[in-house]
């Protein structure tokens, strides 16, 4: 369950853990679903001749793969095969990393995934920033509660997050990381994550987390999301990824974890599935769910309710960051006015600083209907003056845009008073100064150009 301060991951390298899905059928089975998360009108579709395509492979797990789920309690059973494959430097990245052999139902897997087929350099970087974070250990991490099972643990706040000392720079003096993007598991996403990894290279980054839109139960909105049997492709394909660039870029495993209200068990439980880095929360108002339940009076209400939701998210204690914090100004974005909301904005800002929790500065709002980066320079402003935490994610859909409009983001940063940004690892939150990052963005984009 939950995260309190003391159950904060370790890394403990040994053991596989299995990922497992044992879950429900996929609750996602179920149709309907309303409008697509905003889709992005990225235009510049991805190109993939670079990389060889080749299926996943269902093979069977390698050793260092992940086996099924253990029922077991100590730590290191419980590392997750990603955790585990990152942290140890074992696979020789020569071969293509075997997905686990999970029936692997979805098309991703088809045809069309690709792999990184170039000899790896030496695997350490990727290993390193997790084993030499501090140890947390996750007293949590228990067995993998089956996802029907309700989370038995109360859910208990997630204490701030400590900043951690990151580690140094790459060679390239690389030292950022894009915090949020997808795999085309979501249904409306495209690109091999493989692809997402290059253009960050391309962008200068350190890293990249990979947080696509998680398993939800119910049949919530299922047709912009992984169904539950489709999980753990999710983590293989990641898994897959960060085999293949190691050395050259650390890519992470993370989650856009949706936040409904009654779903929070469920959400929770979800989080102990899979040693996450990151897990990004996220209020999605276009969900059919959602409207049928807070689409009740006026737009100005409708607008209020979900910085009220987005407040409760941040004090269920379940996520490390708050995804696109404004994303309601999508609704109805001709008469959106801040000021109209300033004052919900502002009871919710109070109680989201008082938990400890980042909020997103997320770019794709450029390419949304209302076309500002969410959220829009005053909420940010706002922001700043509680010391909210922020990470900046592209929110990437295509992999052309993974790292698009940081340095924008940033100097917005700057603009309102922020003179840090942050990334999580192990669910740790790391503070880097922002001068340092915007001077490493351009060392290792020119590096690596
Ligand atoms: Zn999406
Ligand atoms: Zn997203």
């Amino acid at each position: 369950m939950s995260k309190t301060k003391p159950t904060k991951k370790k890394a403990a390298q040994g053991k596989a853990k299995p990922i497992a899905s044992k879950s429900k059928k996929s609750a996602a089975a179920k149709k309907p679903a309303s409008k697509p998360v905003p889709k992005k009108k990225v235009k510049s579709a991805p190109a993939k001749k670079s990389l060889p395509k080749k299926p996943v492979k269902k093979a069977s797990p390698p050793k260092s793969a992940p086996k099924k789920k253990a029922p077991a309690s100590k730590p290191v059973a419980k590392k997750s095969a990603v955790k585990a494959a990152l942290t140890k430097a074992k696979s020789p990245t020569a071969k293509p990393a075997p997905v686990p052999a999970k029936p692997t139902p979805k098309p991703i897997a088809s045809a069309k995934t690709t792999t990184q087929t170039k000899p790896v350099a030496a695997p350490a970087p990727v290993a390193k920033v997790t084993k030499a974070a501090p140890a947390f250990v996750t007293a949590s991490k228990t067995a993998p509660a089956p996802v029907s099972a309700a989370v038995k643990a109360p859910i208990t706040k997630k204490s701030p997050a400590q900043s951690l000392v990151a580690a140094g720079p790459t060679k390239s003096g690389a030292l950022f990381y894009d915090s949020h993007m997808h795999t085309p598991l979501c249904k409306h996403a495209w690109g091999e994550p493989e692809e997402y990894a290059q253009q960050a290279v391309k962008a200068g980054l350190k890293g990249i987390i990979f947080t696509c839109h998680c398993p939800m139960p119910n049949g919530f909105w299922p047709s912009v999301r992984m169904s539950e049997s489709e999980f753990d492709t999710y983590v293989a394909l990641v898994q897959r990824a960060a085999n293949a660039f190691k050395g050259k870029l650390d890519i992470r495993l993370g989650i856009e974890s949706e936040y409904y209200p009654g779903c929070e068990e469920y959400i929770a439980s979800l989080h102990q599935r899979a040693d996450f880095h990151y897990v990004l929360g996220a209020v999605h108002w276009q969900a059919k769910e959602y409207l049928n339940k807070f689409e009740t009076g006026t737009i100005e209400n409708f607008r209020r309710a979900y910085f009220e939701n987005l407040a409760k998210s941040a004090e269920s204690g379940l996520y490390d960051c708050l995804a696109h914090p404004d994303l309601v100004k999508n609704y109805h974005p001709d008469s959106w006015c801040f000021a109209i909301v300033k004052n919900t904005v502002t009871t919710a800002l109070d109680r989201i600083a008082a938990t400890g929790v980042a909020m997103e500065l997320n770019t794709s709002g450029l390419n949304k209907s209302y076309s500002e980066m969410n959220p829009g320079i005053e909420m940010l402003r706002m922001m700043a003056e509680r010391k909210i935490p922020i990470v900046v994610g592209s929110d990437s859909h295509r992999a052309v845009r993974v790292g698009e409009h940081f340095v924008t983001a940033l100097n917005n940063l700057t603009e309102v008073g922020y003179e840090k940004v942050s990334y999580f690892l192990n669910r740790q939150r790391i503070d880097l100064k922002i001068s340092d990052v915007l001077a490493s963005l351009k060392k290792a984009a020119d590096h690596n150009a």
